[in-house]
């Protein structure tokens, strides 16, 4: 299959062409090709070779000495820039060798083709030429055979019109001659042209055009070999896996058998070896709870009202996820097997990696484990709590009252019932409790069942009572809501107040979660509230028996002297009565609306046993306790006082809801109203008397420590003969000093201290304010406290200015 055999015609004559033109092209591509592959190299070189000396120059020394890892890195950052040198090294060689080749390769290729073409058509015009000679010489032939026809045929008509002789004869002859002459010779020429052109279309045919094709194959087969050295070349120095990069490679290899983990901190190890790390102690700081009053203690869960909703979410919350620790534990542990075993490890290449799964697996549950340890010592603490707990009523953790009754010391040898604010002293109530919780010595049970035992504690029939009434006792016969020592709802701030020694007991009702429960508290090292707890046949108990009714298992615990619960180790001693404020609220018959309070309405009512006509305030049934709890602050107040101009508490009603205040029905209603609808008719020495009774009763309030904080026309009342009281103690405290807290709300604006406000205004003096009050009023808005007159100075003034009013009414 040789060009010179198949080539020969035009069609594939042309497309040689064309195919040496395509070549050309090819290597004009290939030429570019190398520019670039040499260009990519030499920077892929550079590069490589800046990492490998990142690589070096980020290895960090002394920290890894005697490293093996380090160390072999260092070689291999070498060795990266070895290869990084061979690859340069053979982008030159490309350069100067093949790209050199090619560029000469493609010079000669366009030659050659130039040459092809001028030699095929110089051949061919050969031949083509003398084709046209011989059709040239044809015509010659035919036109002198035309010629020799006319004068032979004129020699002939001569030859015969004038004989065998004449000058005409002559002429005709000669010419015919000379026709037939010239016939003759282009016929000779004819037959050697044709013969020259038979030659020659055989040679071109056979010699000329097979040999150009042959020579062009060859030298077309001599680029093609040539091209083929090029791409070796170019092949050769892109080799990666020549004997030059395997050495690099095998260098490689080498450092990296180096590298033996065993080894590896075998220096290191050497160099910093000591001894294991001590266990590290976490322990309680005791410190923290010293002024906790004993309410917090060291390494135990405090479980009472401000953190038990919170125990037990934490404890829901622990126990799921100690459930879903375990779920995952398992699940792994599951996994971890069938990956220890094998089981889906066919090939050795996953096996390395599965071993390593294996480990992060182990490494997982052995996390979980430790979360979970962690978590079920926590809900085990949480747990043990709460179980401590049992039938106790979760215990206030903010217990005011806990506090009054340390530092509020009762003055009865004062001579009255008042309480005072007493210094707070020092009390260690920890110690108090822990002494408490000393294992109790039982006293032998009581020789009656409803006869209490007589120990310190308990009462005799020298039992304090409520004024008037008989002494406390437990008797039979009696309902639970009869007794003295039941003192229905009275929330438990007010109880905690009653129950000042070890061992004072009352019985009270609360509500929680809208349901009603009983609840005995107790004093017993702090105040401990248990609620009563109903069996399934409807019986009550504590920890000990249950009881038909509560009033015998309160009887059985007051005579047994054994403690309401283990842990507590609380015993009854002594019940405590009601106080004499504590009213049924059965004594009291509301009859019509006076007004309406913060709390609920206020009505003018009847007490039962006397008729007494009084004022009753109502606590809204719906208020949540909180609010209950402020509204009885009132009474709790007032009971503390009796001056003719502050209005008088008669009672407390908590045997049920709604909880009520009782007082002294003031009938002249609100100051506001009265001096809004009747100043006009009072004089100016009737209205400085109403002045005068409020500041004494404000004087009397001071005397007391009490700080009312909304003393306002509308908060005093006005009785009989105008008789001024203050009344509405919603707001106030029992202090040694007045601090503005956030807690005020609602502020009485032209009755506030100005640095409560920080407001520089004053109000004008009303019409006919005498210049003194009005300079009293000044005074009363003194920017710096410490300059304000108190009331015992206001009473001074304003009684003064009474008695000038006396001077000249007389
Ligand atoms: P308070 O809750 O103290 O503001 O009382 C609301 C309203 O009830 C007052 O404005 C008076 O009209 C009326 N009120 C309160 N206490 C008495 C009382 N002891 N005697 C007569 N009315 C009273």
């Amino acid at each position: 299959m040789g060009f010179s055999v198949h080539l020969q015609g035009k069609i594939a004559h042309e497309a040689l062409l064309s195919r040496q033109d395509a070549e050309i092209r090819l290597m004009d591509s290939m030429k570019r090709w190398i520019v670039n592959k040499v260009k990519c190299d030499r920077d892929y070189a550079i590069s490589l070779s800046s990492t490998a000396a990142q690589g070096l120059k980020t290895t960090p020394g002394d920290d890894l000495a005697g490293s093996l890892v380090a160390t072999s890195w260092r070689s291999i950052m070498e060795e990266l820039d070895n290869t990084a040198k061979q690859i340069r090294q053979n982008a030159d060689s490309i350069e100067s060798k093949a790209l050199d080749a090619l560029n000469s390769l493609n010079v000669e290729k366009r030659k050659v083709r130039k040459l092809y073409q001028e030699e095929h058509t110089r051949i061919l015009l050969q031949f083509t030429h003398l084709s046209d000679e011989v059709n040239r010489k044809k015509t010659e032939y035919q036109k002198y055979l035309e010629l020799y026809k006319l004068m032979r045929s004129r020699f002939e008509e001569h030859y015969v019109k004038s004989g065998r002789g004449g000058r005409k004869l002559d002429d005709v002859r000669d010419k015919y001659q000379k026709a037939c002459r010239k016939l003759h010779l282009t016929h000779n020429e004819y037959v050697l042209l044709l013969c020259e052109a038979v030659e020659f279309e055989k040679d071109f045919r056979t010699v000329l055009l097979p040999g150009l094709l042959e020579h062009q194959q060859s030298l077309q087969e001599a680029f093609i070999l040539s091209l083929k050295h090029i791409l070796q070349e170019i092949a050769n120095n892109s080799d990666l896996s020549s004997e030059k990069f395997r050495e690099i490679h095998k260098r490689i290899e080498n450092c990296l058998d180096t590298i033996k983990p065993h080894e590896e901190y075998k220096d290191f190890t050497e160099k910093y070896k000591s001894t294991p790390a001590e266990p590290i102690k976490f322990t309680f700081d005791e410190s923290l709870v010293e002024d906790s009053a004993g309410k917090l203690l060291p390494n135990q869960l405090t479980v009472d009202n401000l953190t038990v909703e919170w125990l037990r979410t934490k404890l829901n919350d622990l126990e799921a996820s100690i459930k879903e620790n375990q779920e995952k534990r398992n699940q792994l542990t599951n996994s971890h097997e069938g990956l220890a075993n094998g089981k889906t490890t066919p090939t050795s290449e996953i096996n390395n990696r599965l071993s390593t799964n294996v480990d992060t697996s182990k490494k997982e549950i052995n996390e979980l484990k430790c979360q979970e340890r962690k978590m079920l010592k926590q809900t085990e603490l949480i747990k043990s709590a709460l179980n401590e707990l049992g039938c106790e009523e979760v215990p206030s953790g903010c217990d005011l009252s806990l506090d009054n009754q340390t530092f509020i010391s009762n003055s009865s040898e004062q001579g009255g019932s008042e309480t005072h604010l007493s210094k707070r002293s020092p009390f260690n109530h920890q110690k108090l409790v822990k002494m408490l919780r000393k294992p109790f010595r039982r006293k032998s049970a009581p020789s009656s069942p409803v006869a209490p035992p007589r120990t310190r504690h308990s009462r005799s029939d020298s039992a304090p009572r409520s004024e008037g009434g008989d002494p406390v006792s437990i008797t039979t016969n009696k309902s639970l809501v009869d007794e003295e020592w039941f003192h229905g709802v009275l929330p438990r701030e007010e109880v905690v107040r009653l129950l000042t020694t070890d061992g004072d007991f009352l019985v009270r009702e609360t509500t929680r979660n809208d349901e009603c429960q009983t609840v005995l508290s107790v004093c017993w090292g702090g105040h401990k509230h248990f609620i009563v707890q109903t069996t399934a046949e409807g019986h009550y108990r504590f920890e000990g028996p249950a009881f038909p009714s509560i009033r015998e298992l309160i009887l059985y615990q007051f005579n047994s002297s054994l403690p309401v619960t283990g842990r507590s180790g609380a015993i009854l001693y002594k019940p405590i009565p009601k106080e004499r404020w504590e009213l049924n609220n059965d004594d009291v018959n509301l009859l019509d609306k006076l007004g309406r309070g913060n709390f609920g309405d206020v009505y003018r009512a009847q007490l039962k046993n006397s008729n007494e006509i009084v004022a009753v305030k109502t606590c809204r049934v719906t208020l949540p306790e909180e609010h209950k709890k402020k509204f009885l602050q009132e009474g709790r107040i007032l009971k503390q006082y009796d001056h003719p101009n502050i209005v008088k508490l008669i009672g407390i009603c908590v045997q049920k809801q709604p909880i009520m205040i009782v007082m002294e029905l003031v009938p002249g209603g609100s100051l506001l109203t009265f001096l809004r609808k009747k100043s006009s008719n009072l004089t100016d020495a009737q209205l400085m008397k109403m002045c005068l009774d409020a500041a004494a009763g404000m004087r009397y309030l001071e005397s007391k420590n009490c700080i009312h904080r909304d003393l306002a026309a509308r908060n005093c009342l006005v009785g009989y003969n105008n008789v001024v009281k203050i009344s509405d103690f919603g707001m106030s405290r029992e202090e040694e000093e007045y601090i503005v807290s956030d807690g005020m709300k609602q502020i009485p604006i032209k009755w506030t201290a100005p640095e409560a406000l920080n407001f520089g205004y004053r109000m004008p003096a009303p019409d006919n304010t005498p210049d003194e009050m009005y300079r009293l009023m000044v005074r009363c808005w003194e920017y710096k406290p410490e300059v304000r007159p108190n009331f015992e100075q206001i009473y001074t003034v304003v009684d003064t200015l009474c008695a000038a009013y006396r001077v000249s009414f007389l």
